[in-house]
């Protein structure tokens, strides 16, 4: 098979997204209410998320068909491209077949619509008039924006401050997508108002912008919340990128023996390897599954795998996860979608269970990679997705050394063309590296929720 593009037609699209849930080697331990630590109800969520995606965060059922309306909205983009990297094994003179599946072609750049277009299309189902999310450098808020506009429902955004300064474009995105996008903190809310008036110049995180959209959403009964990664109904939703890889690999006549992919949250990673854990687990194949991070925010490579809360002012219910401390902020490294404190639960289950393996990496290697594949493929990278990158081309220049004939696939979640900045950032040679102090681990250590 020479191809160096494997496309599925649209007839051949999944038409089930995989939950993991049933097939876990233990299982999950539940989510807990902030104020009482009890497991949380369906009624507790009701707020804000609409029934549909309530079932589907605890549901058992191992297949869940994918609405008519989202199958079509998919069509913009979907199935992505399977990419043979035949110019990047050139270049590295690699024995090992590289590949990466493209999630970058969708409108907003990135895998994030295949849950965005799903959970917006479950909240018009049940009438709501306005969703509220927060999102870091505006892959998300973009992308929810952009399903918005196609099902006509409001959309309101709180982006953390330093980005909404640093990356209009993102801004103008959703605003070209008819969304409306608040730099946080904000005056807008108590939880905005709280941390503005401890620091009036306050950067922002991502924990503080899920806080005030969260705050908002709870207000409004119209008004429903959503959020872009870590929940498990997102990681089902991205799973159609792994079911289509399936696919994509038997036409190829081919079998991943290496995974990698980046983890902010955890929802792109999950969804190109939950379809290929399930024939590890069945112990059918041992593809090794690699998680990828950044040093200066190494959730699962060195965080506490302990129930803590999703956002800074603790309205989010307790998630068992990895974190790094809800109070957590990340140092100002250019992989923005990469800086949350905590991780899915599930991806951080599957981590503790030795299912999956981590890597951290420094953002000089990581942008050295990027450069790399730019050059060969010609395809720009995100700075998330350049982690994934990086590791590929280490894997496989491991192979050189072994002159293993290794199947090695890049989770490939977005391209890079709204982060020239992070580029120039590391062409001019003025980038440094980060990684995170082993004190603030420690003292986040001191402050997690106390639970039995
Ligand atoms: C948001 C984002 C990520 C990180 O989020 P996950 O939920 O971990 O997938 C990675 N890559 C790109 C391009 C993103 O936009």
């Amino acid at each position: 098979m020479d191809d160096h593009k494997i496309f599925l037609s649209e007839s051949e699209m999944p038409q089930a997204w995989y939950n993991i849930n049933p097939d876990l080697p233990a299982p999950l331990a539940p989510p807990l209410h902030p104020g009482t630590g009890q497991p949380l109800g369906p009624e507790d969520l009701a707020p804000l998320f609409p029934m549909a995606l309530i079932a589907q965060e605890m549901s058992m059922d191992p297949w869940v068909d994918i609405p008519d309306e989202v199958l079509d909205v998919y069509k913009l983009w979907r199935p992505s491209p399977l990419h043979r990297a035949v110019r990047l094994e050139e270049a590295l003179g690699t024995p090992a077949r590289i590949y990466y599946k493209n999630e970058s072609v969708s409108p907003p750049g990135s895998h994030k619509p295949n849950t965005a277009v799903a959970q917006v299309y479950y909240n018009k189902m049940e009438g709501t008039k306005r969703i509220v999310t927060e999102t870091g450098a505006g892959q998300w808020g973009s992308a929810l924006a952009f399903a918005c506009q196609l099902f006509d429902i409001a959309c309101e955004v709180y982006m953390v401050k330093a980005s909404y300064h640093q990356k209009p474009y993102r801004r103008l995105l959703m605003e070209t997508w008819g969304g409306t996008c608040f730099p946080s903190p904000s005056d807008r809310t108590e939880a905005g108002r709280a941390i503005l008036a401890e620091d009036p110049d306050s950067p922002g995180s991502l924990g503080i912008a899920i806080s005030e959209a969260v705050e908002e959403a709870a207000q409004d009964e119209t008004a429903k919340y959503s959020l872009g990664s870590v929940l498990n109904h997102v990681l089902l939703h991205q799973t159609i990128t792994g079911l289509e890889m399936k696919k994509q690999f038997e036409i190829a006549g081919d079998y991943p023996d290496v995974i990698v992919g980046c983890v902010g949250g955890g929802s792109n990673f999950a969804g190109f390897c939950f379809p290929f854990l399930k024939d590890k687990m069945d112990g059918k194949r041992d593809t090794e599954i690699i998680a990828v991070e950044p040093t200066a925010c190494p959730t699962l490579s060195r965080g506490m795998f302990e129930y803590d809360f999703g956002d800074t002012a603790q309205l989010t219910p307790l998630l068992k996860m990895f974190t790094l401390g809800h109070k957590f902020i990340p140092a100002p490294i250019h992989a923005g979608g990469l800086r949350y404190h905590g991780a899915s639960p599930l991806i951080s289950l599957l981590v503790s269970q030795g299912v999956i393996e981590t890597q951290a990496l420094q953002q000089r290697d990581v942008f050295d990679g990027a450069l790399t594949f730019a050059r060969s493929e010609g395809h720009i990278p995100a700075p998330e997705t350049a982690h994934a990158v990086r590791a590929a081309i280490d894997e496989a220049l491991k192979c050189k050394e072994t002159g293993e004939e290794k199947c090695i696939v890049i989770g490939y979640s977005g391209h890079g063309h709204f982060d020239m900045a992070a580029y120039e950032h590391y062409l001019s040679g003025d980038m440094t590296d980060y990684a995170l102090p082993q004190a603030d681990i420690d003292e986040a250590a001191s402050y997690l929720p106390k639970v039995e």
